[in-house]
């Protein structure tokens, strides 16, 4: 087990706001981080002592970037898992190849939960438009069909309510290996982030509740309004996940409550979600400070919230609100540093934290 004490290097694979909550976590506990990314002046440079601009597949980068750091760690769960493997020959790299094999593909990530005992939607592999016609019969309608890979915040997937969307969903997918997964309906969508340190102690943060507008994370209320049966459920699916995949980092667990309180994992980020970004204020350890604790070998930090709160992303013009949201001294506002606000692009989000006895609401 690598220890990498304060004063140490991380170096971070991606260069987006997740990597500059990163960054800013790791310096404040007095470490230094090296970006190695694809954009100028990117959210995650900015903040950091050190980056690289570079090609996931660039040998001669990725050697430099190995050698200049003490552990690599990842903002991004689609990172080339050859470009893992080869760091990995310089450097500790967590989470593991493994980790993000399974996690880069619906198809291993929903057998890997299956596998474990724990419920997904139905769901069956799909590499034609014969398969997809069967996968429909046996499925029914409506059914979400999903490229196995590098699908996010809805891209990669197409709803079939009919059988007779069959030739025109199968044509959106451009012959992408796919799944077919039978339509939850969800009471509503849940998260648990959960943390493994090199030693193997879990610990886990409450389950907070998602809501999304055009297939993007718009607010996320914690903690989610479910019974307790239900989140020690959510919690321990979280911890089997990260004990069987041998996690050591972070990973979010996205999972559907139904109406019968049933929990169903829908999928895996190894790495800080989204939907943590409200532990940052309202938690004795925020996910970002939690993973460099992991990934260093240091001792986990405690999850353990002192406040509710209410997190909303800021999308394209939403940031043009700034001015207004810190009117609100309850609120506190955090911006990314990206120059050009494009529609659909998380430009920031706004923490509100509630007193421990107070329901968040929108
Ligand atoms: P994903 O990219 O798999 O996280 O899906 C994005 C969003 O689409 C989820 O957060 C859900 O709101 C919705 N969704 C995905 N899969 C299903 C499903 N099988 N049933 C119902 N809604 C789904």
């Amino acid at each position: 087990m690598t220890l990498i004490a304060p004063g140490g290097r991380i170096g971070i694979l991606g260069d987006g706001q997740l990597g500059r909550m990163m960054a800013l976590a790791a310096a404040e506990m007095g470490y230094y981080v090296h970006i190695f990314g694809q954009e100028d002046n990117s959210p995650a440079a900015q903040v950091s002592h050190q980056s690289t601009i570079a090609r996931y597949d660039d040998k001669i980068a990725l050697e430099n970037f190995a050698n200049s750091v003490d552990v690599v760690t990842l903002e991004f769960e689609n990172i080339p898992t050859e470009t893992i493997s080869f760091l990995n020959d310089f450097v500790p790299v967590r989470p593991s190849r493994k980790v993000l094999e399974v996690t880069q593909d619906r198809l291993l990530e929903k057998s890997f939960i299956n596998n474990l005992g724990v419920g997904t939607a139905p769901f069956a592999n799909v590499e034609n438009i014969g398969e997809l016609t069967n996968a429909v019969q046996h499925i029914g309608t409506p059914a979400i069909l999903k490229t196995r890979r590098l699908g996010y915040d809805g891209k990669g997937q197409t709803k079939i309510d009919h059988a007779s969307k069959i030739d025109t969903a199968w044509a959106e997918m451009k012959n992408a290996p796919s799944i077919l997964e039978g339509f939850v309906d969800f009471r509503l969508e849940i998260s648990v982030i959960v943390a493994r340190g090199a030693n193997g102690d879990i610990e886990t943060y409450i389950p907070v509740e998602n809501r999304h507008k055009n297939h993007i994370l718009d607010i996320t209320l914690a903690p989610a309004d479910i019974s307790e049966a239900v989140a020690k459920r959510a919690e321990e699916i979280a911890r089997t996940i990260a004990a069987k995949i041998n996690l050591i980092g972070l990973l979010a667990v996205e999972m559907f409550v139904t109406a019968e309180d049933d929990v169903l994992v829908n999928e895996l980020a190894p790495r800080p979600h989204n939907s943590g970004h409200w532990t940052i204020e309202a938690c004795a350890t925020s996910q970002f400070r939690q993973i460099i604790r992991a990934v260093c070998g240091l001792p986990l930090g405690n999850p353990v919230r002192h406040s509710n709160a209410t997190m909303l992303n800021l999308i394209g013009d939403d940031i043009d609100q700034w001015s207004e949201i810190l009117d609100d001294t309850k609120n506190s506002l955090h911006l990314y540093g990206k120059a050009e606000s494009r529609a659909g692009r998380k430009m920031g989000h706004v923490t509100k934290l509630l007193p421990i006895d107070e329901k968040p609401t929108t």
